[in-house]
């Protein structure tokens, strides 16, 4: 679902059916994005996609062959027209940091501002709100790489931009500091009440860390919606699939719900005739009975939950995910199945995005 160009005055970001090329490479095609003031977007999709050269127009270091690019109401750009990147009040945050590695923490932050009786104070706010007080003379080489994180927001948000736009900002840093980093800059970009932008290829870390998710593929946004949305009801096969694991199975659609071989189950829309039906492997209940249509067939444990794949009846394979321990699902045993929630359906035999 692409949502429609709307009310570009009152949106930070409003891109209306952008199009990019370079060579014969249709980078980005027919983009439409909005974002509310104050809101945190994840861009999310695989590598090639487009995602930066999306973030490059916005910043305006790529001017668009098609289309108008519009911050808080002003135009910036269209074909016609662009407004210089360092007049648009935009930060930037790259995913290798470019830090200045010659100068301290301090001088990084002061690198954007104007000198002046104003400057010293921005720049103790600056780094208060970020946490870095205490390292304020360190040089670049001397922080951990969540500290040098850190340091680069606390440079893009020194000259209070109106938007900043993040460019993979996690993919640096080691799994195990990943998750406390992406959880610090979003009480940092809260606590600024700045609208953000963020690229990213990991399906985790957009829906854990966005107020919404728009989904990337072959140059254009297939859907934008809140995290769990966009989760519970992706808008095709594609978005489906990228987004987490999924079981795909045939029915005939009767309004609100649906016959499969799992018997008849709600819709979250209305269809008729035959439908792709989408269950996530976590909203299929297994209880463990010797006379359940289903058999556990292999089981993956990954400790905080384990995933089986089942065959129903003899025939269709489906996943199932269960949180904590087996419960006495081993290979072998055979359960009774309940889905009890809304399920999606699409067009019959439609992989298309
Ligand atoms: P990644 O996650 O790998 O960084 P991405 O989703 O950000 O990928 P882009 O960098 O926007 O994707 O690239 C989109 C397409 O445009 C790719 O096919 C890429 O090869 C091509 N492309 C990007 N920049 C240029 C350029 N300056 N010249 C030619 N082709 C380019």
């Amino acid at each position: 679902m692409i949502k429609p160009a709307a009310h570009t005055s009152t949106l930070a970001i409003a891109c209306d059916g952008l199009d990019k090329a370079y060579g014969p490479v249709a980078a980005v095609r027919a983009v439409n994005l909005q974002v509310e003031p104050g809101r945190f977007l994840a861009l999310l999709g695989p590598s090639g996609c487009g995602k930066t050269t999306v973030l490059r127009l916005i910043a305006g270091f790529e001017r668009p062959d098609r289309g108008s690019i519009a911050l808080n109401g002003k135009s910036v750009a269209t074909a016609e027209h662009c407004v210089p990147a360092e007049k648009r009040r935009v930060g930037m945050v790259f995913q290798e940091y470019a830090l200045f590695p010659h100068v301290n923490v301090n001088d990084n932050i002061a690198f954007g501002l104007k000198s002046g009786p104003g400057r010293e104070t921005r720049i103790r706010e600056i780094l208060e709100l970020v946490g870095l007080e205490e390292v304020r003379d360190r040089m670049p080489q001397e922080l951990s790489g969540g500290q040098q994180q850190r340091v680069a927001l606390a440079r893009a948000l020194a000259p209070n931009p109106s938007v900043i736009l993040l460019d993979e900002p996690f993919s640096n840093l080691d799994a195990s500091l990943r998750n406390r980093v992406r959880q610090e800059i979003r009480r940092i970009l809260r606590a600024a009440d700045v609208t953000a932008l963020f690229v990213t290829h990991d399906q985790e870390e957009a829906l854990s860390l966005a107020d919404e998710v728009a989904v990337m593929m072959d140059g254009q946004i297939l859907q934008c919606d809140s995290p769990e949305r966009l989760y519970r009801r992706p808008s095709s096969h594609r978005v489906a699939t990228f987004l987490g694991d999924a079981n795909f199975l045939p029915g005939t659609a009767h309004g609100q719900t649906v016959e499969c071989a799992l018997g008849t189950l709600p819709l979250h829309d209305r269809h008729e005739g035959p439908v792709e039906l989408m269950i996530r492997p976590e909203d299929v209940l297994l209880e463990p009975n010797p006379d359940g249509p289903a058999e556990v067939v292999d089981r993956t444990y990954f400790g905080h939950d384990q995933l089986l794949r089942l065959r129903v009846n003899g025939e269709i394979e489906l996943k199932a995910r269960s949180v904590g321990c087996c419960r006495g699902l081993h290979p072998g045993t055979r359960a009774q199945l309940k889905i009890d929630l809304p399920v999606m359906a699409y067009p019959a035999k439609s992989n298309a995005g």
